[in-house]
């Protein structure tokens, strides 16, 4: 019996994560994402890494583009693999692949040799999307590889970070892994905390997005700023832009501001919201009972919005009347309706922007989120200056260090494999586990290096 890990994507970064795990001959992939940025190969998981390793299972935890995206490249290249996931996540896929497709499409010309994008035409991905298999939460699937020894036996968990998200229990003739995905083991707005099994496992493989932050502030002390932020940028006959994933964050900000509307924290303001979000808000609303939801049979669709129409970016109503605007991209990329409309807020003093979300240190969000007043700074391929407000709100859907910590010492894993999150994060994580659980072998891996997880060591 034997388990060995390769990362091939997401090694101490958040990028085109995949995970590598051959488990007694069973060759098992969890992820296959797209990174946010890179366009280089890096964009994809490096499979090549594997050389002729058996590839059989594709797990996919959920429907961001850094865990699906990559899904097309992945399954062109081992056609035979069989991917499994959540029924939401399934029915997510389709919108975020072809999303993908077209953003890859307009980014994809320089940088890739033209037959990658054969990967992601609108019929490879809806034939690939035939082949996704749907499997519940917490029902076990066994399957063996064509070199399998021993069966494998797969579960999935609800993970707490956005519709359709799943950690995965995986194990093989007594010898079990908990990964983790990205998972969120408190409350939001709109989906429920996760639900882990809290007993032993030999190997936990975990996120770490923020495992650097000590004191994550709680959602309560960041909604308190948050509602002073849009009173004071209403009450100056402004407009709040918020740009924000359309995947996840979206809902849960439509929900949360709709519910400060009715509590009175905020003045009632139009809500504008547009791009894929309007189709991800009717799959939330299709499991709004079946999936774990903290008010069952809420839907989202039902909070009034006005639509965001690409085509009236620069002469929408927002303009002129106090209004709330969500917008992809969350982190502001080139071409995305938030980038579009950052220009027309800079000029406008009375105009705010509140980012929510992860910026990554090369994002044009991150340049204008570090900007001061009336000081130019790189935005996009042009340099900028801005006279509205600038603010930042944590609304994280992952998992706090301190979390992440207490999962560790809950389920006394023999060894821990820490991955998603910068290199800062992860050693972090690891010092503070060596601390409280001295005598556990801790692994960060490094892309594409082995690591025996079970065996000749
Ligand atoms: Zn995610
Ligand atoms: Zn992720």
């Amino acid at each position: 019996m034997n388990a060995e890990l390769i990362m091939l994507g997401g090694a101490e970064e958040i990028g085109a994560n995949c995970c590598y795990l051959e488990l007694d001959g069973t060759g098992v992939l969890i992820d296959a994402g797209l990174h946010p940025r890179d366009r280089t190969l890096r964009a994809f998981p490096d499979v090549d890494a594997l050389g002729d390793r058996p590839t059989d299972v594709l797990v996919v935890t959920h429907a961001h583009t850094d865990h699906i995206g990559g899904v097309p490249y992945v399954m062109r290249r081992h056609p035979h693999l069989r991917p499994v996931m959540t029924h939401a996540t399934r029915d997510l896929s389709h919108i975020v692949l072809h999303n993908g497709a077209r953003l890859l499409r307009s980014e994809i010309a320089t940088a890739f040799p033209k037959h990658w994008l054969e990967f992601y035409e609108r019929e490879t991905i809806e034939a690939l999307r035939q082949a996704f298999e749907a499997v519940p939460y917490d029902e076990p699937l066994r399957f063996r590889g064509y070199s399998g020894r021993s069966p494998v036996d797969l579960s999935f968990h609800w993970a707490g970070h956005i519709l359709g998200s799943a950690s995965v229990s995986l194990s093989v003739k007594g010898f079990s892994i908990l990964h983790t995905a990205d998972v969120m083991m408190s409350d939001q707005f709109v989906v429920p905390k996760a639900r882990l099994p809290r007993q032993h496992v030999d190997v936990l493989i975990t996120e770490a997005t923020n495992a650097a932050t000590e004191d994550l502030p709680t959602y309560a002390a960041e909604t308190k700023r948050l509602a002073g932020f849009i009173n004071e940028i209403a009450g100056r006959n402004g407009s709040v832009l918020i740009p924000c994933f359309a995947m996840g964050k979206l809902q849960e900000m439509i929900v949360h501001l709709h519910s400060l509307m009715r509590r009175g924290s905020i003045p009632h303001l139009p809500i504008y919201s547009g791009g894929i979000g309007v189709r991800i808000n009717k799959v939330y609303d299709q499991y709004c009972y079946s999936d774990p939801m903290k008010r069952p049979g809420f839907e989202v669709s039902d909070v009034p919005q006005e639509r965001l129409r690409r085509d009236e970016l620069v002469r929408g109503d927002f303009m002129r009347e106090p209004s709330i605007v969500l917008a992809p991209s969350g982190m502001m990329n080139t071409g995305t309706m938030s980038h579009t409309l950052a220009r027309e807020w800079f000029i406008r003093p009375n105009f705010g922007i509140g980012f929510i979300g992860y910026q990554d240190p090369d994002s044009p969000g991150h340049s204008l989120l570090t900007s001061e007043t009336k000081k130019p700074f790189d935005f996009g391929s042009t340099r900028s200056r801005r006279v509205c407000e600038v603010e930042r709100f944590r609304f994280s859907s992952h998992a706090s260090r301190e979390h992440l910590i207490e999962l560790a010492q809950d389920i006394r894993p023999s060894t821990v494999v820490i991955t998603h999150g910068d290199s800062g994060a992860c050693e972090s994580l690891a010092l503070a586990i060596h601390e409280r659980l001295p005598g556990t072998r801790i692994i960060i891996p490094r892309h594409g290096v082995s690591y025996t997880l079970l065996g000749d060591v």
